[in-house]
């Protein structure tokens, strides 16, 4: 059909009007026809059921009845009036109510007429009644174009107050269909629709809003659902591809005598499966003759450092240097101690530098950077200063990605004349699905597997009225030795009384763990980071038992004989919060513990978050609950996307067609990927209407 039909301001349509126009821009963003087309319904009543009145049931969901109004009243109520239908079948009696619009129901309903009726109903004066049903006449309810699924579109209040009601949205529907004739283009080659039994284009939009049976409904569902991932699809892979074009990388041909001597003598353990993979992964990037934009994700704890290391190890090899970069010093300390006894065989040289490194080391650090004295650098932001400048970096890690921003990220580019690898891990587990969808353009490395012998954390839900039990708990485990974190929420938005709540508890567990047999660490965002840093280093070397704590600790720091993770009024906190102060403990061979403490008011989700936490410590399955309680809006990072403003595919349930969408366009794009042949038409001209080359440039420069 006409494309620019399509195009149509959505006032030209017969029973828009004005009025309507503007309530359809501004409350659905519905401009022009192909909008109003692309606005799907987000649920389905089946409406092949009538109901009889004496078949009823309390809290029976929408039902549909046909039957006539045989009087009509008003009753006076405290504020204002209702008005009251009687409505009848021949099995019995029941009610319609309406409390707003009396006036035109009074001058425009009919007594003694049949009609349909729809809604919910309650029981109420022994009797059924309907608040605002739907109505129509039987007559033109025969007449109209009506299928057995009747399509729910979404609503707002404005809408609803204008009018502007599931029906009116359903008969504009239908005008626009008579109007275009319902010729919408296809938008997908023969091939793909042949090999996934794909229904027309035409078909799909038709079923999805006037679907003719069950079937068809699931049909049009899974087409559209496939085609709008599919150019989502598209539009990721081929701004990786034309990254890759553009930024050319350093090749690292050899794997040579660090990597090798390391791998042979110095492995402390067996690497897992899904660390060898990734390093494989890995491996084949850095000789790609690409830069690698890689982003490596696995839970706490699955050994992320390790493949960290043999990466950096190849860059050596191939006469580079690498630097590690940590969101804090403590972690950054604890990578350079833990680099330094992996390597200590080796003949690296590692260096570490943060905020607190002295000018004179600094100054021995610049220089031995820029004659290539040091091959590995570990540190902080300081390491992005401009004063530290390279000799020749080929691959920078950054540990724990989301506590750094773009910009900082971009400065790293820049410490060679080409950029160097870039290898980003977190621990933010982000669902397999949603990273896809995010990172389409990063590609993605995940061990999905933790070194053999790790007991599982014992998680427990604990009332806060069982506090004197916990502290029993706690004395027992100083007693074998074990050190414990007690966790207090951290709020922004009202840090004073978090403060208050944090020493409120220090105070009571100060009086409940008295000095001088125990010895208790507080740390907390209002402290100076040397004070914290001094805390830190108690609890760190074990000379305090206890570390009182807000959220400032949920970044890796790695303290095995820490067995005790207490969380206080946990149900303050995320699924993914949780999930990562949890992986505080568990490091070492003892048995650990998590216990989450709360009142006994909780809402639902969080009745969920921890019923999740009790049952699963698989980072990936609390991912995916948490973005089924928030919606993927609110996971970290997603907000700048924009590619998750699906129109009918859900990035969770749909994740198979997700995968197959993926998989249709490599295969696209490895065959034809300027989408030129005849076969491809009809992708690349969609592709190109979609607008989204404009943004892929934008993302490129
Ligand atoms: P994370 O992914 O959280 O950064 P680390 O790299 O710190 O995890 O590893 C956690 C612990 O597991 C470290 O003590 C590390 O030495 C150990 N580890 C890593 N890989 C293995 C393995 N394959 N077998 C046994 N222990 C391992
Ligand atoms: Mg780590």
């Amino acid at each position: 059909m006409n494309a620019n039909l399509l195009q149509t301001p959505i006032d030209y349509l017969k029973g828009v009007g004005p009025n309507r126009a503007a309530l359809l821009r501004t409350e659905l963003g519905i401009h022009t026809y192909q909008d109003l087309i692309n606005f799907f319904p987000n649920r389905y009543i089946d409406k092949t059921r009538f109901y009889k009145i004496n078949e009823l049931q309390q809290n029976t969901a929408e039902v549909q009845v046909v039957g006539k109004i045989i009087n009509i009243r008003t009753v006076d109520q405290k504020r204002g009036s209702r008005m009251v239908a009687e409505f009848i079948d021949d099995t019995g009696k029941m009610e319609l109510v309406w409390f707003r619009g009396q006036k035109w129901i009074r001058e425009n309903i009919k007594i003694n007429t049949p009609y349909v009726i729809f809604g919910k109903t309650n029981w109420f004066n022994g009797m059924f009644n309907m608040p605002h049903p739907e109505m129509e006449l039987l007559e033109e309810h025969q007449k109209n174009l009506r299928t057995a699924m009747q399509p729910v579109y979404p609503s707002t209040e404005k809408l609803t107050k204008a009018g502007i009601t599931n029906r009116v949205i359903n008969k504009l529907m239908q005008q626009l269909f008579i109007e275009t004739g319902g010729r919408f283009y296809d938008t997908l080659s023969e091939e793909i629709k042949e090999e996934l039994k794909l229904i027309s284009r035409a078909e799909a939009m038709f079923n999805i809003h006037f679907p003719k049976s069950q079937e068809l409904l699931a049909r049009a569902q899974f087409r559209l659902k496939f085609e709008e991932l599919f150019y989502i699809q598209l539009q990721l892979l081929i701004k990786n591809m034309l990254h890759k074009q553009k930024i050319k990388g350093f090749v690292f041909e050899q794997v040579g005598e660090n990597f090798g001597e390391f791998y042979q003598e110095h492995l402390p353990f067996q690497l897992t499966g899904a660390q060898k993979r990734v390093i494989k992964e890995i491996r084949s990037d850095l000789g790609s003759g690409a830069q690698m934009n890689r982003l490596l994700q696995g839970d706490v704890g699955s050994g992320k450092t390790i493949v960290a290391l043999m990466s950096m190890l190849i860059a050596l090899d191939n006469d580079f240097q690498a630097c590690l970069m940590a969101p804090t010093e403590i972690l950054s300390v604890q990578h350079y101690n833990g680099l330094m006894e992996l390597c200590k065989d080796l003949k690296t040289s590692i260096y570490l530098l943060t905020g607190s490194s002295k000018t004179s080391k600094r100054r021995e650090i610049h220089e031995k950077l820029e004659n290539g004295e040091i091959n590995i650098l570990i540190g902080t932001h300081a390491l992005l200063e401009d004063k530290v400048k390279f000799k020749n970096l080929g691959l920078a890690i950054i540990d724990e990605q989301h506590r750094f921003g773009v910009a900082q990220r971009s400065k790293l580019w820049q410490k060679n004349h080409l950029p160097p690898h870039i290898l980003v891990m977190t621990a933010t587990p982000i669902p397999r699905t949603l990273a896809m969808s995010l990172y389409g353009d990063l590609d993605v490395s995940v061990i999905d597997e933790l070194p053999p012998g790790r007991q599982e954390i014992k998680t427990v839900h604990r009332y806060d009225s069982n506090r004197l039990k916990v502290f029993k708990f706690i004395r027992d485990e100083i007693q074998k030795g074990r050190q414990i974190y007690i966790v207090y929420p951290l709020i922004q938005e009202s840090a004073t009384m978090d403060y208050k709540d944090l020493m409120d508890g220090y105070e009571s567990i100060a009086r409940e763990f008295p000095m001088p047999e125990y010895q208790i660490s507080i740390v907390h965002g209002q402290m100076k980071p040397a004070d914290k840093e001094i805390e830190m280093q108690r609890f760190v070397k074990g000379e305090t038992q206890i570390m009182v704590a807000t959220t400032v600790i949920e970044v890796g720091v790695n303290v095995p004989n820490a067995s005790v993770m207490i969380i206080e009024s946990a149900e303050r906190f995320g699924l993914s919060q949780l999930h990562q102060l949890r992986g505080r403990v568990g490091r070492g061979a003892e048995q650990s513990y998590c216990i989450l403490m709360t009142s006994h008011k909780l809402s639902s989700d969080a009745k969920t978050r921890l019923e999740t936490m009790v049952s699963t410590s698989d980072g990936f399955e609390i991912a995916e609950v948490d973005l089924k309680l928030r919606g993927p809006g609110d996971l970290m990072g997603t907000q700048q996307s924009g590619v998750l403003n699906l129109k009918i595919a859900d990035i969770v349930r749909d994740n198979q067609i997700l995968q197959s969408a993926r998989f249709y366009a490599k295969q696209l794009l490895a065959e034809d990927p300027e989408m030129k042949m005849p076969k491809n038409k009809m992708i690349g001209y969609t592709f190109q209407q979609l607008g989204v080359h404009k943004n892929i440039w934008n993302y490129i420069s």
